[in-house]
């Protein structure tokens, strides 16, 4: 019998996981209908994580995550919820909570004017796709407008914690040493 490569291996695991992940939340959205839920999100996506579903009843929001096992082996469900997951979901929900209007956005890492920029047609150089230009390629080459005193005063001020463009921003980006080495 011809034996699957690894690589074919790991997608039809792949597969069949999410697969089983996909029924799981079917199977806890119709509970949840069952019980008197609205279902209000599924497979709801942030910059900060994925929530499986968003569910309202009696003017609550429920934020849930669902964990679909075929056997104890590696623990219970509820188990996988540890506190590092409790604290995303919190703030997953406050960031749909800000998404709507109903609070401000949850702090989040940020070292895109650092570690990136953006270059729009025109030509003007970014330090991210929210902030105002700094330069422009056309009137200098690319890395002096990146060390050019505006660009580095500007990165020399921002604090991504208090500026209000940041604090709205859904799009930010946080790379480290390391990551960088991933990429290539
Ligand atoms: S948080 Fe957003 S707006 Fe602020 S620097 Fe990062 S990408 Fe730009």
């Amino acid at each position: 019998m011809p034996s699957l490569g690894n690589a074919a291996f790991q997608t039809i695991m792949k597969t069949t996981r999410r697969e089983l992940g996909d029924q799981g939340e079917d199977l806890a959205a119709q509970a949840l209908k069952k019980q008197g839920y609205k279902i209000i999100e599924r497979n709801y996506l942030t910059p900060i994580g994925e929530v499986d579903l968003i569910a309202k009843q009696k003017g609550v929001l429920v934020f849930i995550e669902v964990k679909t096992r075929k056997s104890q082996r590696f623990g219970s469900p509820a188990e996988a919820v540890h506190p590092a997951k409790q604290a995303k979901l919190r703030r997953l929900a406050d960031y749909f909570a800000a998404v709507r209007g109903a609070g401000a956005f949850p702090h989040h890492k940020c070292n895109a004017p650092w570690v990136s920029a953006v270059i729009e047609a025109d030509g003007s150089v970014r330090p991210c796709f929210f902030h105002q230009a700094y330069g422009n390629i056309h009137d200098a080459p690319f890395d002096e407008v990146l060390n050019a005193p505006r660009a580095m005063a500007f990165r020399k001020g921002l604090k991504v914690r208090k500026n209000p463009v940041c604090r709205q921003c859904v799009c930010f980006l946080y790379l480290r040493p390391g990551d960088l080495k991933k990429i290539e």
